[in-house]
């Protein structure tokens, strides 16, 4: 399980696309490429022979933590005669780039509660890497109407007494924005009213147009400097971007402070890199001004044509090397009746259709623009404009019908949390007492399910439980006597108290803390109605998928990454096979010939089998849905096994695969009615699921065998996570009988069946499910 710091952060936008069309570009496809954060000059050759001469003389070792002192002294140097900015060495440090300067001052000055603000449209890394020092970024909106400068009076409004900071970029990537003097001065004097810092990343300096001049916020008095800590580096002036070289200066103490984080995580930046970068500040001033003159060109060349193409607007960008041309006349147009729902849709449309790689302004929190780099050649620019205005001349008037809304709950925790055993039946009490004072009696649902031949009763005071419980299991019978047999307290919102649940077996009673998670509440539902079984008949609730084959039985476990559902999506597939449950089923065992039967009335599937049957999508809207993600920015998909083509860019309610945490409440019938789901069959083939590269593809089990594979709960090729004794993760299923008599049962089970231990490390799960179909007795 990853930290939750990474799944509050997402992939840097501008790196897929990137890779996307690098990817093209190897395919042969002629991608012009407008995603680029980096100048296509080459390095300067003096910066490239200084590094040279450094290696060569060795100067490849471990050097100071914070930088070199030739090059602090050089920045500066820089620093006075640029900025009029008066730094000591200890009040500079030198980074592995300016991100990593970024990222050692939010560590230092940023924790829990904090509130940073950072004006709107933004760099991609802001957000996430206050987010990763524990803060929140609060966005502060800018206009296109203002050029997207930030107003002095926009900033006094958004500061709380929580507000830490103020992170200023200009000139602004991706908007261009540049601030006058006399601007600053007045974003400057609310942050010393206030007391807020203001992290000045100051990256593009050098390249700015229109002749206008560049002031740093710091350099406008005593009070703003000792407020200001300035960020720069070498990456974009001296088209150094992959030298990885930047660095910070401000207090000695905040300097400090990202010395001392620096020296546990990267320690110095690049000896030899720090050498050349003292002959960059010493020799390259000509370079730098020849390069941004290339860029004024392009600027006014990119910023007159978009102007020229109908529905696009674009502010000419006072400095860096993006433009934003605002494209909301395009959202919400189709192409071949797909939908482009937003700038991610559009920007995944033109580099498919007219190969241009553009990035989203989603990605910078500017949902009606695209972000253009103009780092590249003349020729490709003219080439990239024609593509893009002929591309978007391509695009027509919505005319398919929006689907409606899903009915999904999000709930704020979407995974298990151990049921843990009430403490005997004084905690036990102590449990329903504290549950009880939470649910008024005027404001509570309350309702019984039959559950594989049980009564349980949930209380809860979430009317989202309450919905999936009536949705998930049959109503029991309506008598106003009637006792259930076990009652589950599902209560929410309780103050000062974790996300728990608990479970005291000899009164059946079960509680669920702070956790409006549906799945907890079926887990407890089916631990009681499991104990309740094997009481009263011996009857075994077991954790695994049965499909029916012809009126036979096949029962499949599968630890988590067996490859479980690939293989029963890949059987059910094919005629005569239908789904009898998706991952419990009640055994009885008492008759000669064993019955397994579906416990529920629907399904509680996780989206993620929508993989694997294309008709689950097709029903979302007829489903109660939870944790399904609707949108791009819920997705944190590291890697997505539909690359570019993202379902939610272009006119899908919803993504399947985007989430483990997505459910869908479904009726098995509606999967294709009674020719693809039965609701109880005859067990004749049990399979446990192993992912061994050394196994066979297929193994005979003897039914003892098989029973003590199954209690272990450990599958070859499968070791490294804990063993889950009968790979039951509700862990309770059989919290009555001892381990020994469960195993017994399936003993017993597997006795009247044929047993296998079926290999997923071998073959596609096509070849695997024919071959476990053929075992089919
Ligand atoms: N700040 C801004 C605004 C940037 O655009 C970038 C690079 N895209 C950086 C900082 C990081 O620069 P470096 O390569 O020095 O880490």
């Amino acid at each position: 399980m990853l930290s939750d710091r990474v799944n509050l952060i997402a992939l840097s936008p501008t790196l897929r696309i990137s890779a996307r069309a690098g990817q093209m570009r190897a395919e042969g496809i002629d991608v012009v490429d407008f995603s680029a954060g980096e100048p296509d000059f080459p390095t300067p050759e003096p910066i490239k022979r200084a590094a040279k001469a450094a290696i060569d003389a060795n100067f490849t070792k471990y050097v100071a933590n914070d930088g070199i002192p030739e090059l602090k002294a050089a920045i500066a140097e820089k620093l006075l005669k640029d900025n009029g900015l008066k730094y000591d060495l200890n009040e500079i440090i030198v980074s592995t780039g300016a991100k990593h300067s970024l990222l050692n001052i939010a560590l230092s000055l940023f924790g829990p509660g904090d509130d940073v603000l950072i004006p709107s449209p933004c760099w991609v890394s802001y957000p996430d890497q206050v987010r990763m020092a524990g803060a929140n970024p609060i966005l502060v909106e800018t206009l296109e109407a203002n050029n997207f400068r930030l107003q002095a009076k926009d900033l006094a409004q958004a500061i709380t007494p929580n507000t830490k900071a103020l992170i200023l970029n200009y000139p602004c990537n991706p908007t261009g924005a540049m601030y006058s003097k006399e601007e600053l001065q007045a974003l400057a004097d609310v942050c010393v009213r206030e007391q807020i810092t203001v992290i000045s990343d100051e990256i593009y300096e050098k390249l700015l147009y229109d002749g206008t001049r560049f002031t740093s916020i710091a350099s406008l008095g005593d009070k703003i400097k000792k407020l200001t800590v300035v960020v720069n580096g070498f990456s974009k002036a001296y088209s150094m971007t992959g030298w990885r070289l930047g660095y910070a200066a401000g207090s000695r103490e905040l300097i400090a402070a990202c010395s001392k984080i620096q020296s546990h995580s990267t320690s110095n930046a690049t000896s030899f890199v720090q050498k050349a970068a003292v002959e960059a500040l010493k020799s390259c001033a000509l370079d730098v001004e020849r390069m941004r003159t290339e860029f004024e060109r392009r600027r006014n060349f990119v910023v007159y044509k978009l102007n020229a193409m109908a529905g696009v607007s674009c502010v000419s960008p006072q400095g860096a090397f993006y433009a934003m041309p605002n494209v909301r006349p395009y959202l919400g147009k189709e192409f071949q009746g797909a939908p482009i729902r937003n700038t991610y849709g559009l920007a995944y449309y033109l580099l498919k259709e007219a190969h241009v790689a553009a990035v989203p302004g989603e990605a910078f929190e500017a949902p009606e623009h695209l972000r253009l780099s103009f780092a590249t050649s003349m020729d490709r620019l003219e080439e990239g404009m024609r593509r893009i205005e002929r591309a978007l001349m391509k695009l027509e008037e919505p005319r398919s019908v929006r689907p409606k809304a899903l009915n999904n709950v999000v709930t704020k925790i979407s995974s298990y949390v151990e049921t843990r055993s009430a403490p005997g039946l004084d905690g036990r009490n102590e449990l329903l007492k504290e549950a009880e004072s939470h649910l008024p009696p005027d404001a509570y649902f309350e309702w019984n399910a039959a559950v594989a031949g049980a009564v349980v009763q949930l209380r809860t005071n979430s009317p989202h439980l309450a919905d999936f419980f009536q949705e998930n299991f049959y109503p029991a019978p309506l008598e106003s006597d009637l006792e259930p047999h076990g009652v589950i307290y599902a209560v929410k919102d309780v103050p000062g108290r974790e996300p728990s649940a608990y479970y005291h077996a000899e009164t059946a009673t079960a509680f669920a803390f702070n956790t409006a998670y549906y799945g907890q509440v079926r887990s407890l539902a089916l631990i009681i109605a499991a104990s309740q079984a094997s009481r009263a008949s011996g009857a075994l609730m077991a954790h695994c998928a049965a499909l029916d084959v012809d009126g036979k039985g096949v029962l499949v476990w599968g630890q988590p990454g067996a490859g479980r559902t690939p293989v029963l999506g890949a059987a059910l597939s094919r005629e005569g096979v239908r789904l009898v449950a998706s991952d419990t089923v009640l055994l009885r065992l008492g008759s000669a010939q064993p019955v397994a039967d579906l416990p529920e009335r629907k399904l509680y599937l996780k989206a993620k089998w929508g993989k694997h049957f294309p008709e689950v999508e097709k029903l979302l809207d007829r489903c109660k849905l939870e944790n399904i993600v609707t949108t791009r920015d819920q997705c944190h998909l590291e890697w997505c096994p539909q690359g570019d083509h993202c379902p939610l860019d272009t006119g899908a309610p919803a993504c399947l695969l985007a989430s483990d945490h997505g459910r869908v409440m479904l009726d098995p019938y509606w999967l294709g009615g009674a020719r693809r789901h039965v609701r109880r069959t005859a067990p004749r083939l049990c399979v446990l699921l192993a992912k061994d590269p050394v196994l066979p593809s297929v193994q005979e089990l003897s039914a003892g065998d098989a029973a003590r594979q199954l209690a272990v709960g450990h599958m070859p090729g499968l070791a490294g996570t804990r063993p889950v004794p009968f790979l039951d993760p509700h862990r309770g299923f059989f919290a009555g009988p001892a381990a020994d008599a469960v195993r017994s049962q399936y003993e017993r089970l597997f006795s009247g069946t044929r047993c296998v231990l079926l290999n997923t490390a071998v073959g596609s799960p096509e070849a695997q499910a024919k071959r476990l179909l053929d075992l089919v007795p």
